[in-house]
């Protein structure tokens, strides 16, 4: 009987966990991690906390009790997040559910150091969507983050989580996101005094992507920088000719894709990073986002290739490529960088801080 309960669990939890498993891929390194959020908007909403001016901010840690905010001097286990799950929303400890986020959004397999980047990147961003509804900028009507991956952090409960840890005999993947959380805990990004809007991805290309290039406005810390074994990130997708035209027709009816698709594709304007600004499609302006969301592809990082019956598209990295790339921040790690490094690495001239 006991038996037949703790299967029923484990059959429920692989069900829950399947889509999450089905993204990451078999790698676990797969995974989509799109924040898409409006960084104007987020950057605007984002809480000041006052730091005195005069103190030295340039060592990689600081220890700062006299920054002025209602979420400096405690500690993760000591602040109240509230989560709205599927409409639902919870309250935990910001502890719990940094512990949720880091599982949920980087392999477990990933070194430590890289972990720990992810899981400050991951306070970080919660701290500036608190302070944002603390400020009456709430983001959401009653509660501080979702889990939609699409707009916060993808979550997964820990309890849960540790449950399928524990059962898959990977105690040892526990015990990293426990370390990579805890022994940062109360640490976070700052510039101009102010929590960073802290997105990241799953890959880039050999660069990341300015903020400007992808969201339109400037945000001076999320700028193009060059990102480790970029270059292994890549996938090939090929579709048909016939299929092509269609889907381009669907979304722009006055494109004109007559003849061979060699003829098919015009000028290529292309960001600093090297993804797809615009590209002129049977005569018509289509823009990088807008071809990938069209196609499905990973990134807006491509090249259409016209072949006598099909297009292929050569692509590199996967998610916007703005702000740290997971896989990049992996790559770091295994070069012996340490969590600060990397997070120095992708986020240009920001403090990082320890509240507590
Ligand atoms: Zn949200």
């Amino acid at each position: 009987m006991k038996k037949l309960i703790i299967m029923a669990i484990v059959l429920t939890l692989l069900t829950f966990l399947l889509p999450v498993m089905a993204v990451w891929g078999m790698s676990g390194e797969d995974r989509e991690s799109d924040v898409d959020v409006i960084p104007e908007n987020a950057v605007e909403a984002a809480g000041t906390v006052t730091i005195d001016s005069d103190e030295d901010s340039t060592s990689s840690t600081n220890t700062a009790k006299d920054i002025d905010s209602p979420l400096t001097g405690k500690a993760d286990r000591e602040i109240y997040v509230s989560v709205e799950i599927d409409g639902r929303v919870e309250t935990m400890t910001l502890q719990y559910y940094l512990l949720g986020v880091v599982s949920a959004e980087m392999p477990a397999s990933y070194p430590t150091e890289a972990l720990k980047a992810q899981a400050v990147a991951a306070r970080t961003y919660t701290y500036s969507r608190m302070l944002a509804a603390l400020a009456g900028k709430n983001v959401h009507d009653s509660a501080d983050v979702c889990t939609n991956p699409g707009h916060c952090k993808a979550y997964i409960d820990w309890e849960q989580q540790t449950d399928v840890w524990e059962e898959i005999g990977r105690t040892d993947y526990i015990d990293k996101i426990a370390d990579a959380v805890m022994s940062t805990d109360g640490e976070v990004m700052l510039y101009d005094s102010k929590p960073i809007v802290a997105v990241f991805h799953a890959a880039s290309g050999d660069y990341t992507e300015n903020a400007k290039d992808i969201w339109g406005s400037d945000v001076p810390y999320l700028v193009s920088v060059e990102s480790p074994n970029g270059a292994d990130y890549k996938k090939t997708i090929t579709i048909s000719a016939e299929e092509f035209q269609e889907m381009i027709y669907n979304e722009y009816p006055d494109a004109l894709l007559t003849g061979e698709p060699s003829e098919w594709f015009g000028e290529i304007v292309r960001t600093q990073a090297g993804g797809v600004e615009s590209i002129i499609v049977g005569g018509v302006e289509v823009t990088g986002k807008e071809m990938r969301e069209i196609f499905d592809l990973p990134s807006t990082n491509f090249d259409a290739i016209p072949k006598k019956n099909t297009i292929v598209f050569n692509t590199k990295g996967y998610g916007h490529c703005v702000g740290m790339s997971q896989y990049g921040a992996r790559a770091l790690a295994l070069k012996g960088k340490n969590y600060r490094d990397i997070l120095h690495w992708y986020y240009t001239d920001v403090d990082i801080r320890k509240l507590t």
